[in-house]
């Protein structure tokens, strides 16, 4: 582990209170996951350092919101936030149970509200409103220098549209951070490992220069939201700057990383940001329910310390990850890495005796990797070939990169 030098500072955006959200009991997304990797993190003593500080955020005000949101929208989203209100608007809904949910009110609807997806559940505002804040109170503090490096687990909503809820997304977390840093003068790359395509910050900047796009996910052949095809490489002055990285399924840490170390390094290099912006999601791991990757912590750790190499300042969000556990110990890893630390002692779990937690399965927080083997590798591997020279043709020699 290299030695950290003596100004590096950092940053953990964390409360109590917005994990304890639950959107419902069945529901895929579930915040608890924050609270879990801070046990984690305690547990491998990747808190308690001179240069680390946990930071509590407070939710962000309806204008902030709307420097990026339309207001229609968020008032919305305000308005039924309010156990009281759903039982004037939807009593029908509060006796039947739910099923009647979807035909009740067409309005909530327009704007991706009230479904299976963006189910509305107590607290649904202040839920968004306080993820938004503690993302942009993370690169307020990265981008004034406090920090070399903050984390804030749950953010990186990266589906949310201008307009409308969608993909467990009510409030675009990042493209309001990114719309403030590009108001400072900023030059932002923002980079995202999530499973999912990041369609919501795709379409907020893909006219725009001054903020570099790069996404890795499952291809949308195969994956919510359908898009992140790699033609998609931003119009008009934004050309080029739009990156899209589609995998083909059964993707493993190797296949992985040769993309991601052919794409992220000589982008970042030749874009030169003034800070960099990381979507963690933890959704490629190969027992995630949702996708069909198989990746394992292996190649997301390395994806991650190749991002920190590559960043001068670094804000990095929590994003996706269905497999709870899993999910935590892959954010706890990255949150070491970030701080040059290594988890401390693999069998600190053992109390009395009994291993406990999410690393029960494999006795650390690491992984074992994971090759695809014989046609499967050979079908992965000419895809990603296909990929990488379609961008080395065409976003490639926009940004002067041989
Ligand atoms: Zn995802």
């Amino acid at each position: 582990m290299k030695e950290r030098d003596e100004n590096f500072r950092s940053a953990l955006i964390y409360s109590d209170e917005l994990a304890k959200f639950e959107y419902s009991p069945t529901h895929p997304f579930k915040p608890i996951r924050a609270k879990l990797t801070m046990d984690l993190c305690r547990r491998y003593d990747l808190l308690e350092r001179p240069w680390i500080r946990v930071v509590k955020p407070s939710p962000l005000d309806f204008e902030t919101l709307a420097e990026f949101h339309d207001r229609e929208y968020l008032k919305t989203l305000k308005d039924v936030d309010s156990a009281t209100l759903a039982v004037e608007l939807w009593p029908d809904l509060i006796s039947s149970g739910g099923d009647q949910y979807l035909t009740v009110d067409p309005k909530i609807l327009r704007f991706g509200l009230g479904t299976e997806d963006n189910p509305i559940f107590g607290g649904v505002f202040e839920y968004a409103a306080l993820s938004a804040g503690a993302t942009l109170l993370g690169a307020k503090m990265v981008a004034a220098g406090e920090v070399r490096v903050a984390f804030n687990l749950l953010g990186g909503f990266h589906h949310a549209g201008r307009d409308h809820a969608e993909g467990f997304c009510y409030i675009n977390d990042i493209a309001i951070a990114i719309t403030h840093l590009l108001k400072e003068g900023l030059q932002v790359a923002f980079v995202d490992i999530d499973a999912h395509h990041a369609n919501g910050v795709q379409e907020a900047f893909y006219r725009d220069p001054r903020v570099l796009v790069i996404s890795f996910h499952e291809s949308g052949k195969d994956l919510y939201p359908w898009s992140g095809f790699e033609n998609e490489i931003g119009e008009g002055k934004g050309k080029g700057y739009n990156v899209n990285v589609p995998l083909p399924q059964n993707t493993d840490d190797e296949a992985f990383m040769r993309a991601f170390s052919a794409v992220v390094p000589p982008l970042l290099e030749a874009y030169s940001p003034d800070l960099v912006i990381a979507e963690l999601g933890a959704d490629t791991h190969i027992s995630d329910p949702l996708t069909h990757l198989s990746m394992t912590n292996v190649g997301y750790c390395e994806a991650v310390k190749k991002l920190k190499e590559c960043s001068p300042r670094l804000l990095a969000l929590g994003g996706g990850g269905y497999d709870v556990y899993k999910t935590a110990r892959s954010w706890t890893l990255a949150w070491g890495i970030l701080n040059d630390l290594e988890p401390r002692d693999e069998y600190v779990g053992l109390v009395g005796g009994m291993m406990f937690g999410p690393e029960i399965e494999v006795g650390s927080l690491e992984d074992k990797t994971v090759y695809i083997k014989g046609s499967t590798r050979e079908k992965v591997n000419r895809e990603i070939d296909r990929i990488l020279a379609f961008l080395r043709a065409t976003v490639f020699p926009i940004h002067r990169i041989e």
